[in-house]
């Protein structure tokens, strides 16, 4: 895989989970970060987000690259494919457990909803991932000893908070956030403590999680732009925790607006009807949906 050295200028990537069809909110995400490369003279990249094996399909996978090369994306091979990548997730893993950020979580989901629902906890908080940890599994010291395998990390944040110490935490907005805001947007430590809490950054059934994954392959691929949806654009600020505390630099961030159906609702995966095989099939062009798209 070529490293950020390797490749000049700007670096960007589309990286689908291949657990539906590519919809035409896809198809904006990757034509916008394509078109950006283009215009740069810089480079577009793929990666398989494949890290959920209950869930992602080689179909899928074969019937996205189909997809993207009928609108006419083309893209470096050999694409980075994260079901590959778990010995770099887990060295990632075993670092921050080391710094004494992580812990073993057992809870369930109910478990959790049921913690937070009680009386003394007030109103249930709810962040990027669901509701925020409540704290049941945290534990007082700092466990130490080997990583514990086979079962869900949740990485501490008010300790991260901690190690990370004074340091201004921030990352440069090009595209828009929910609030219209680009440039820099400053990350508070509180708010990650109260509106995001402990994420999980190892799944149980996965040994990794979006959160990790993507971070790490990103630098992996030296990723310098990254361009998609607005519904990530609060998971960014895990995502500039987890370049700090693994000491990786922070590409700029594009989240672009959310392709909604008529209704106004997001596309779902399952929204078949906006599926680009749809309308391929019913003898749209590739240029019929690019000005669909405004593009
Ligand atoms: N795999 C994610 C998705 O399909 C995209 C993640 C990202 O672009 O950061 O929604």
């Amino acid at each position: 895989m070529a490293a950020r050295s390797e490749r000049a200028g700007l670096i960007t990537r589309f990286a689908p989970s291949p657990t539906g069809p590519l919809h035409l909110g896809h198809a904006y995400s990757a034509c916008l970060a394509f078109d950006l490369a283009r215009k740069q003279g810089g480079t577009f990249l793929i990666r398989i987000e494949d890290i959920d094996r209950q869930r992602a399909r080689p179909e899928w996978e074969a019937q996205i690259y189909e997809d993207l090369n009928w609108l006419g994306l083309t893209w470096p091979e050999p694409v980075m494919r994260q079901s590959d990548r778990q010995p770099a997730y887990e060295a990632a893993l075993d670092r921050l457990w080391d710094m004494g950020l992580l812990y073993p979580c057992s809870c369930s989901r109910r478990d959790i909803q049921e913690a937070a629902s009680a009386p003394q906890e007030g109103v249930p908080r709810l962040g990027p991932d669901g509701l925020v940890y409540p704290g049941t599994c945290r534990p007082g010291e700092l466990p130490t000893g080997v990583r514990p395998r086979e079962t869900a990390l949740r990485l501490d944040m008010r300790r991260a908070m901690q190690r990370i110490g004074p340091e201004r935490l921030s990352f440069v907005e090009c595209g828009g956030s929910p609030g219209d805001e680009t440039g820099e947007i400053g990350i508070s430590p509180e708010a990650l403590v109260s509106e995001i809490g402990d994420v999980v950054l190892a799944r149980r059934d996965m040994g990794t999680s979006y959160h990790l994954s993507v971070v790490l392959d990103d630098a992996a691929q030296g990723v310098t732009d990254v361009v998609r949806g607005r519904d990530l654009f609060e998971a960014t600020r895990i995502h500039v925790v987890l370049q700090r505390l693994l000491g990786l630099a922070s590409p700029r961030y594009l989240h672009h607006r959310l392709i909604r159906d008529d209704t106004g609702k997001r596309l779902a995966k399952r929204d078949d009807a906006r599926a680009i095989r749809t309308y391929r099939d019913s003898g749209l062009s590739p240029q019929d949906i690019r000005a669909k798209l405004g593009l």
